[in-house]
C-alpha cells in the first residue's frame, strides 16, 4: 500500500486518542508539535526557587530526548518532590512535558488523562497565558464538531488577542493550528504562509528552539507530500536535517527519516528510501518510541513488497503488527495487515492473504478513508492478477473504478460549485449590462435592423460570457500559482551563508558532503589518499548566561567575535560553518593527527586566552570541542559516514561538557573492531571508553583568570 497513508495510519490513534476521531493526520502532527513544544508559560520564572525548578526540568527534557523511559521516571519522581509553594506555572509545564513523554511512551491514556489535569489545573488558577492557549487547542474540537470554516473564525477572533499577548509560544502555536486546519482543506499556499511565520517565529521561542524548527520543516514537507510535490519535500526534509543532529532531537530526526523515505519513494529512488526508514527504525527502538517503531517497520515491510522481497515483507509486516498490537492502534493493525496479506498473497498464500487485506479495507471503509480503500483495492486486485485469479483481480478493479469515480466526482462537484458560484454572480452582472444596451437600442427604434441586432447581441453575449469564464479560470490559477511561487521563494532553499557571522551555514556543508560519496574510495583506488578529513565540532561555554547577563544583544556580538577568531586560526582550506545556534563546526580536509590536535589547541587558546571586550564589557568566553575524522579509524565510509562521525563527535563534546567545559575531546582511533566498537559508540560514548574500544585524545583550554567578575551569578556558573 502506497506511502502517504502510512503516515496518518500510525500516527491516528494518538490523534484519536487526544480528540476522539479527529480524521486528518495533518492535525494531528500539528497537535503533537504543539505539546512537544511545552508550554513554557514559566518561562521567566521570577522567584530563585522556580527558576532552579525550571533548570532541572530543562535537563530532564533534554535527557528524555535522549532516553523517553529514563526521562519519564526521573519527571515523575520530580513531579511527586515538588516543593508546596512551587507556582501554578510550573506545574502546568511539567503537566505539559509528562503528557508528551507519555503520548511518546505509547501510553496514550495517561497522556490524556494528563492533558486533562493541565486543562483543569489552568482552569483553576486561571493564568492568563495558559488559557489563550486552550482557547487555541479549541479550535480542534470545533474543526471536528463543526468543520473548517468555524474553526478558523474561532482562531480569527483570537487574532489580535494572540498577537497583543507579547508571547511567541502562543503566536506560535496559533500558527500551527491554523496552517493544520488550511492544509486538511487543500489551502496549501495559505498553510506555507503560516508555516513561514512558524520559522521565523521559532528563534524567539522561549525555549527548545531547535525543535521548533526542526518539527516546523517536517511539517513542510508533509505538507509538500500532500501537494504530491516528493522533491520539494525532500528538499525540506533537507532543510529539516540542517537545523540539528539526531543525538540533540532524535524524535523529530525519527518523523523526519520517515518522511524523507516517503519523498524518495515517491521518486522511486526506492533503495534509499529504504535506507531512511532503517535509520529511522534503529533511532527509534534506541530511544524507545514504540509509535515510531512500528511506523517504520511498516514502511520497510512497504518497500520489501515493491522489491518483490516477499519473505523479508512478511516478516516486518509481522513486526508492525505485533507492535501495534501492543498499543492497541487499530489503524497501525490495519495498515500492517495490508503488507500482510499481499505478502503471504504474493508467496503462494493467496485466499488466507486476500482475506486479511479486505478485512483492512472493511477497517478503512468503516472510518471513511475513501482513498485508502480505494489504493489498497487497487494493489490487491494486483496481487490476484499474480496469482492468475482473473475473476477475483476484475471484481476488484470494478470496485475501485466505482470508488474511484466517486471520489473524484464529489471532488470535482466541490471545484465546479464554487467556480459557479463566482460564474454566476458575474453572469448576473453581465445580463443587467445586457439588458440596458438591448434597451437602449430600443430607444434608438432602429426597426429595420432589428433582427440583426439580436443575433450579434447574442452573439456578443455568448462570447462575453465564455470570455469571462475562460478569463476567471485563467485569472485563478494565475494567482494560485503565483501565491505558491511567492511562498516557495520565500523559504530560500538555496541560501548558504549565516546571515549574523557571515560564515558558510549547515546547509552548505551538507550539499558539500552529499557530493563526497565515493571520493575517498576512488583516492584509495588511485592511490592519491593521504589523510582523512577532521571535523571539529564546538559549543561555546555557558552561552545561555551570556545572554542573560548583558542581553542577545551582546550574545550576538560574541557569536560574530567567535566567528572571527576561529576564521583566523583555520588555514585556507579549511571550512569554518555556524553548525547551529552557539555550535560552530571546523571541516578540515585532509589533516593528519598532529595537525588537528595543534588546530584544537589553536582554537581553544584564540577563544578562551584573551576574554571578549565589547564597549566597556570584558566578557570570558569559552568553548568546549568534540573532534573526530572520518573516514574514522580506516572504517569504510558506509559503516561510519561522516553524519555517523559528527554524532560521535558531538558525543565527545558532550562529554568535555561534563568534565569541566574549555576543553576538547577527540577520537583518535579504534582499538577493536568497527563491528564490535560503533553499536556501542554510536550511543554510549562513555561506555565505549570504558570498555577499551577507542583511543581518545585530550586538550585542554588555557587556565581562566577566576578574578571576581561584577555580575553575580556568571562567575559561579563558569567555574
Ligand atoms: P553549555 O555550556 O552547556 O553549552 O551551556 P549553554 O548555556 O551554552 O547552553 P545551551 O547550549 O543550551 O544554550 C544555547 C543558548 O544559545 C540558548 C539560546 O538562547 C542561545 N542562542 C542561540 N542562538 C542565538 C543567537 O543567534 N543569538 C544569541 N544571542 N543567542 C542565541
Ligand atoms: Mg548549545
Ligand atoms: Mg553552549
Amino acid at each position: 500500500m502506497k506511502h502517504f497513508f502510512h503516515l496518518s495510519a500510525a500516527l491516528s490513534n494518538r490523534q484519536l486518542s487526544v480528540f476522539s476521531g479527529l480524521k486528518h493526520y495533518v492535525l494531528w502532527q500539528i497537535f503533537a508539535i504543539i505539546v512537544l513544544m511545552s508550554l513554557s508559560f514559566a518561562a521567566k520564572a521570577d522567584q530563585a526557587g522556580d527558576q532552579a525548578i525550571m533548570q532541572e526540568l530543562d535537563t530532564i527534557q533534554t535527557l528524555s530526548d535522549r532516553n523517553n523511559e529514563e526521562g519519564l521516571r526521573q519527571l515523575l519522581a520530580f513531579k511527586n518532590k515538588l516543593p508546596a509553594d512551587t507556582s501554578p506555572a510550573i506545574r502546568l509545564e511539567i503537566l505539559s512535558v509528562l503528557s508528551n513523554l507519555y503520548f511518546d511512551a505509547g501510553n496514550t491514556k495517561l497522556g490524556k488523562q494528563t492533558i486533562k489535569e493541565l486543562e483543569d489545573l489552568a482552569k483553576q488558577v486561571k493564568l492568563k497565558d495558559a488559557l489563550l492557549i486552550l482557547e487555541i487547542y479549541e479550535a480542534y474540537d470545533i474543526f471536528e464538531k463543526s468543520g473548517f470554516a468555524t474553526a478558523v473564525a474561532h482562531l480569527e477572533k483570537l487574532a489580535d488577542v494572540v498577537a497583543n499577548s507579547n508571547n511567541v509560544n502562543a503566536q506560535f502555536r496559533y500558527r500551527a493550528t491554523l496552517a493544520g486546519f488550511y492544509s486538511s482543506n487543500f489551502r496549501f499556499d495559505q498553510a506555507l504562509k503560516q508555516y513561514l511565520d512558524m520559522l521565523k517565529l521559532s528563534d524567539q521561542l522561549p525555549r527548545r528552539q531547535v525543535q521548533a524548527k526542526m518539527a516546523t520543516w517536517g511539517l513542510i514537507s508533509g505538507l509538500y507530500l500532500q501537494m504530491k510535490d516528493p522533491e520539494k519535500a525532500l528538499t525540506a526534509t533537507t532543510e529539516a536535517l540542517s537545523v540539528s543532529s539526531a543525538s540533540l532531537a532524535p524524535k523529530a530526526f525519527v518523523e523526519i527519516s520517515i518522511s524523507r523515505g516517503v519523498a524518495l519513494s515517491s521518486l522511486k529512488r526506492n533503495d534509499e528510501a529504504l535506507k531512511e526508514y532503517e535509520n529511522a527504525l534503529r533511532v527509534a527502538q534506541e530511544e524507545k518510541l514504540p509509535y515510531f517503531v512500528a511506523l517504520a517497520l511498516f514502511n520497510i515491510a512497504d518497500q520489501y513488497l515493491i522489491k518483490k522481497d516477499f519473505k523479508r515483507a512478511e516478516s516486518y509486516a509481522r513486526d508492525a503488527m505485533t507492535k501495534s498490537e501492543a498499543m492497541e492502534d487499530n489503524w497501525g493493525i490495519a495498515g500492517a495487515k495490508v503488507n500482510l496479506g499481499l505478502a503471504l498473497g504474493y508467496q503462494g498464500k493467496t485466499k488466507p492473504g486476500g482475506d486479511l487485506v479486505k478485512e483492512s479495507i472493511a477497517f478503512f471503509d468503516k472510518n471513511h478513508a475513501k482513498s485508502d480503500v480505494e489504493m489498497i483495492i487497487g494493489e490487491l486486485s494486483q496481487m490476484y492478477e499474480a496469482a492468475g485469479l482473473y475473476k477475483e483481480a476484475l471484481e476488484q478493479v470494478r470496485q475501485q473504478q466505482k470508488l474511484s469515480d466517486e471520489i473524484f466526482q464529489s471532488d470535482r462537484a466541490k471545484a465546479v460549485a464554487a467556480l459557479q458560484e463566482e460564474f454566476d454572480s458575474e453572469q448576473r452582472k453581465r445580463q443587467i449590462e445586457i439588458l440596458a444596451k438591448d434597451n437602449a437600442l430600443k430607444d434608438a427604434d432602429i426597426k429595420n435592423h432589428r433582427l440583426q441586432h439580436m443575433v450579434a447581441l447574442l452573439a456578443s453575449l455568448v462570447g462575453i460570457l465564455a470570455g469571462c469564464f475562460i478569463y476567471m479560470l485563467y485569472r485563478r490559477s494565475k494567482k494560485l500559482n503565483e501565491q505558491l511561487q511567492e511562498v516557495n521563494s520565500q523559504l530560500e532553499f538555496h541560501a548558504v551563508r549565516d546571515a549574523l557571522t557571515g560564515l558558510h551555514n549547515r546547509r552548505s556543508f551538507i550539499n558539500l558532503m552529499v557530493n563526497r560519496t565515493g571520493r575517498v574510495e576512488n583516492e584509495r583506488r588511485e592511490g592519491s589518499y593521504r589523510n582523512p578529513d577532521c571535523m571539529v565540532l564546538m559549543d561555546i561555554d555557558h552561552f545561555k548566561n551570556i545572554n542573560d547577563t548583558w542581553g542577545h544583544a551582546v550574545g550576538d556580538v560574541v557569536l560574530k567575535e567567535v566567528a572571527a577568531r576561529l576564521k583566523a586560526v583555520v588555514r585556507d582550506e579549511d571550512m569554518v560553518m555556524r553548525w547551529g545556534g552557539e555550535e560552530f563546526l571546523i571541516y578540515s580536509p585532509k589533516s593528519n593527527p598532529e595537525q588537528i590536535t595543534s588546530l584544537v589547541e589553536r582554537v581553544l587558546r584564540t577563544i578562551g586566552e584573551k576574554p571578549f571586550t565589547h564597549e566597556a564589557l570584558v566578557i570570558p568566553v569559552t568553548v568546549t570541542a568534540g573532534f573526530i575524522s572520518v573516514p574514522f579509524s580506516d572504517v569504510p565510509e558506509e559503516f561510519c559516514d561522516w553524519e555517523r562521525a559528527l554524532q560521535i563527535a558531538d558525543m565527545a563534546l558532550y562529554l568535555g561538557k561534563t568534565h569541566g567545559r574549555n576543553r576538547a575531546y577527540g577520537l583518535a582511533r579504534l582499538l577493536v573492531s568497527h563491528e564490535d566498537a560503533l553499536p556501542t559508540l554510536t550511543h554510549d560514548l562513555a561506555a565505549a571508553i570504558k570498555d577499551n574500544m577507542v583511543e581518545i585524545i585530550e586538550v585542554l583550554g588555557p587556565l581562566q583568570d577566576l578574578a571576581p567578575i561584577t555580575v553575580s551569578g556568571y562567575q559561579a556558573a563558569t567555574q
